[in-house]
């Protein structure tokens, strides 16, 4: 693969909030053997090819922490409505699309008809781009959860299983899938009329199997757990990552404080905000969606981000791209919703989707910051993110992505992998 120098960059290495003026970046073999400023850069052999980046901003590839790549840029309610073959030809164009879009890795939280493992092997075989992806499968869930049929979708696009040992023999058939994730739902949605927020849809001794059994088998839980009540289930259970976590109380705040070195919350705030911005596109009109509690949940989920962050527990940017009201290549949207409704400075905001969103991603520790010894994935930016985050939106804007060493669009060129036109949002 050889060896590579990017050089005179503005470098944000993700480790801290810090820019390097004049970094550079030595890359071998797919690995990074120094990231730094150029002056302390260790001798490279006369023959390393160098690129001279012109003072561009250079930061760690970003981590999508609640990917779906089987939704097809649809309606809610027609969500993975298509065919298998199409279906999959979608998620290898909406992979294709993530990476382009900046982001390097991926944690799948569902992807219907199963269409992950697959996907991932493609990726990681060198067939199609696409990010890093911890893939999972179809949804798990019980008999009335989120999973059954909320949206009057297709069961047979989920996994319905009650009971511990139904549970239990549900993550097997995962694991013989070589899934690296389980999705479960532990509470509902508020557009359910039957799987609320707050009405816990597996019992203690569910959970309590379904993450022993995929832990066992060297898989990692995600689960959908809006309540406070379905986030300390999740917590006390050991689910491994915990999206939306949206109505917090004091001892929720307080058992994720206490597991802050191995638990992570994805909001996935961009659900609601588009719902409430955009649903009447859809025939769901903001008061409705207002009636139905959308705007407490994003006024909730303003409060608790702001109360983790003070209890120091990790956020992770991302979260149900995908939809026609959030399409796929729009996921940097999620660092302006960081800025301006959480309050995040921009540098913390970019920490949320490198260094934390990495550590998520691969808990070996091998992406996420630009580091000595760590995969060579990263961004060429023309623009500085830490001025204006929103800059990250603006496909024109990533005019490098680098995964494993392997830059997939020319230095300084317009970046090929943009989203066409429509599927920006
Ligand atoms: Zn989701």
């Amino acid at each position: 693969m050889g060896s590579l120098v990017i050089e005179n960059a503005n470098l944000f290495t993700g480790v801290d909030e810090e820019v390097i003026h004049n970094g550079a970046v030595w890359v071998s073999d797919g690995i990074i053997r120094f990231a730094g400023h150029q002056s302390s850069m260790p001798p490279v052999e006369d023959d390393t090819e160098k690129f001279d980046v012109c003072e561009k901003f250079v930061m760690p590839g970003m981590t999508e922490s609640h990917v779906h790549l089987s939704y097809n840029n649809a309606h809610p309610q027609q969500l993975n409505s298509q065919p298998l073959p199409t279906a999959m030809l979608d998620a290898a164009d909406n992979a294709r699309v993530l990476l382009g879009s900046g982001f390097t890795s991926a944690i799948s939280f569902g992807s219907a008809q199963g269409l992950d493992v697959p996907l991932r092997d493609a990726i990681n075989s060198g067939r199609i781009p696409g990010p890093r992806l911890a893939a999972s499968d179809r949804d798990l869930g019980s008999t009335g959860s989120n999973a059954d049929g909320t949206f009057g979708g297709d069961n047979s696009k989920k996994i319905i299983a009650d009971g511990p040992w139904a549970i239990r023999k549900a993550i097997r058939t995962l694991a013989k899938r070589r899934c690296d994730i389980v999705k479960i739902f532990l509470d509902g949605e508020a557009l359910s009329e039957f799987a609320p927020p707050g009405i816990l849809t597996y019992s203690d001794e569910e959970v309590d199997a379904a993450v022993e059994e995929a832990h066992i088998r060297g898989m990692r839980v995600v689960c959908h757990s809006r309540s406070a009540a379905a986030v300390k289930q999740a917590v006390r259970h050991g689910v491994d990552i915990i999206g939306h976590a949206n109505y917090l109380d004091d001892e929720a705040i307080d058992m994720l404080e206490a597991k802050r070195e191995s638990v992570f919350i994805s909001p996935g705030i961009a659900w609601e905000i588009a719902l409430l911005d955009r649903g009447s596109e859809l025939g769901l009109p903001r008061d409705a969606m207002e009636q139905r509690g959308y705007q407490r949940e994003v006024d909730e989920t303003i409060s608790a981000v702001k109360r983790l962050r003070e209890s120091r527990v990790r956020v992770l940017i991302g979260g149900d791209y995908g939809l026609n009201i959030t399409p796929h290549g729009t996921n940097s949207k999620d660092l302006e919703y960081f800025v301006d409704l959480f309050g995040m400075s921009t540098a913390e905001a970019l920490l949320c989707a490198t260094r934390d969103g990495g550590k998520a991603a691969d808990p070996s520790g091998m992406v996420g910051t630009l580091e000595d010894g760590k995969y060579a994935d990263l961004l060429i930016i023309d623009g500085n993110p830490l001025e204006d985050i929103r800059i990250l939106q603006d496909h024109s804007r990533i005019v490098g992505v680098m995964k494993g060493g392997v830059m997939h669009c020319a230095l300084m060129q317009k970046n090929p992998y943009a989203a066409p036109d429509g599927r920006t949002g």
